[in-house]
């Protein structure tokens, strides 16, 4: 695997360094990391100033308005985005638009990718992305999948309940997903549908009050309500939604994890310089060697995720779909980012849960993130799987297992 950064990539994070620290940083505090029901205008003022500084839609092909990095430039550069909250926003390679992004870079018709892909490679529009639903519908179990689209004159009618559907507010479109096929509980058939905001069928029913508060349009409850939609708002073919999913699913939690990442090694900074210059007992609080011990394990945290995050992006850009690298970058980055996050804090004391630092809003941002887009247990259910799947079919294919001693094959 070739993980070295080539020159422009390096060029294109150091700009990017800079234009956090000069520009993004200082709005952050202004607003103290909280942007869920900030107005447009402070979206529109940083993006248009990240336009200018040639940095907006780093992972968008030059085509469609954007800087063409590959998945192992995105890494380079997003975690340099995400030294900020409001760094990926600035860069418009926040969720959900960036995931939004690659959806439709992969499986929209060229029309679509005009009316939507670059305006919101631009940044003239948000979207967002309509999967989970209140229970009993879609949540870790996709197939549990409620929403209905069923064939009407002239298109598609869709009705269900959809939850926590991120940046929901202000959005020019959502991608829904819906049921075309099957029934709930089976894997059947969904499909992904375009619609666009101010669609009388489309309405957002409330806003949800969340730990998190730094993603722009916050998380809302969305109602489809007998919404009409025809049939050039199909995103790729019909019944195909959940391989789709998969597209977006595997580069979308890798991106959050550089992000995070980012978010990360801000935090440890700051608890860094405090153990480096809060004087106690007679010396230095970094003098202590509990609290070595803390910087430490976030240091081995973070090197050890942002080397899963690098092997992850070699492999997705070697063109395999990475579902195992990224389901194990996913569990271990989003527990070591709470975890980085959480030992700032505590060296910081008293300091770490004020105001006066952002970091206890950084530890509210970083919870979710064992949530969404698959759930830490989620997860490990499926990397424990494929493993013994593996080793099962190969006993069955006539291996012997590994336990039977002095007989062990090839590992
Ligand atoms: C901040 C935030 C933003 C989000 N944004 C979006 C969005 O924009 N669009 C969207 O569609 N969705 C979004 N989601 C929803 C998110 O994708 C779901 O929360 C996630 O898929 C889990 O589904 P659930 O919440 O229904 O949990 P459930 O499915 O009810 O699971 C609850 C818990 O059960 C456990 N569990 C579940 N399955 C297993 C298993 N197989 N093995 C062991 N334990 C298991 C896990 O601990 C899990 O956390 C967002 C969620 C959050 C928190």
């Amino acid at each position: 695997m070739d993980i070295t950064v080539p020159p422009e990539v390096e060029d294109l994070a150091r700009r990017t360094r800079d234009f956090i620290g000069d520009v993004v940083i200082p709005v952050e505090e202004e607003v103290g990391g909280s942007v869920h029901a900030a107005p447009d205008e402070l979206r529109r003022s940083l993006q248009k100033q990240a336009s200018q500084a040639g940095l907006l839609a780093p992972h968008v092909p030059k085509e469609w308005g954007g800087c063409g990095l590959d998945v192992r430039g995105q890494a380079v550069v997003f975690e340099e985005a995400g030294y900020s909250l409001l760094g990926p926003l600035a860069l418009n390679c926040a969720a959900p638009d960036e995931g939004n992004m690659h959806l439709l870079e992969v499986v929209a018709s060229e029309e679509q990718k005009e009316k939507y892909l670059r305006p919101l490679a631009l940044g003239e529009m948000r979207s967002c992305f309509a999967m989970t639903e209140p229970a009993p519908g879609a949540g870790s179990d996709p197939s549990m999948l409620s929403t209905t689209a069923t064939r009407v004159d002239g298109g598609w009618r869709i009705d269900g309940r959809k939850w926590f559907i991120s940046g929901a507010r202000g959005a020019g479109f959502a991608i829904c997903m819906a049921r075309t096929s099957g029934a709930p509980g089976e894997r059947g058939g969904a499909t992904m549908f375009l619609v666009d905001a101010g669609d009388p069928g489309l309405r957002i029913a409330r806003d949800l009050e969340t730990l998190d508060e730094g993603l722009f349009g916050g998380h809302s409850e969305v109602i489809f309500d007998g919404c009409v939609v025809g049939p050039e708002c199909v995103l790729g073919e019909v019944d195909r939604g959940f391989q789709y999913a998969q597209v977006r699913l595997a580069p979308a939690r890798l991106t959050h994890c550089m992000r995070w990442l980012g978010l990360a090694r801000r935090a440890h900074g700051i608890a860094v310089d405090w153990a480096a210059t809060r004087r106690s007992f007679g010396g230095l609080l970094g003098d202590l060697g509990m609290v070595q011990q803390l910087v430490a394990d976030s240091e081995i945290d973070m090197a050890a995720s942002r080397a899963l995050i690098r092997h992850t992006a070699a492999v997705l850009d070697g063109g395999a779909s990475g579902g195992t690298e990224s389901s194990i970058a996913k569990t271990f980055v989003a527990e070591a980012v709470n975890r980085v996050v959480d030992r700032a804090v505590q060296i910081c004391g008293a300091l770490g849960v004020s105001g006066d630092v952002l970091l206890s809003r950084y530890l509210r941002e970083v919870r979710p993130f064992r949530i969404y887009d698959g759930p830490s247990e989620v997860h490990r259910w499926a990397i424990g799987r494929r493993a013994i799947g593996q080793r099962r079919r190969a006993i069955e294919g006539g291996e012997q297992p590994r336990w039977q001693r002095g007989k062990e094959g090839p590992s």
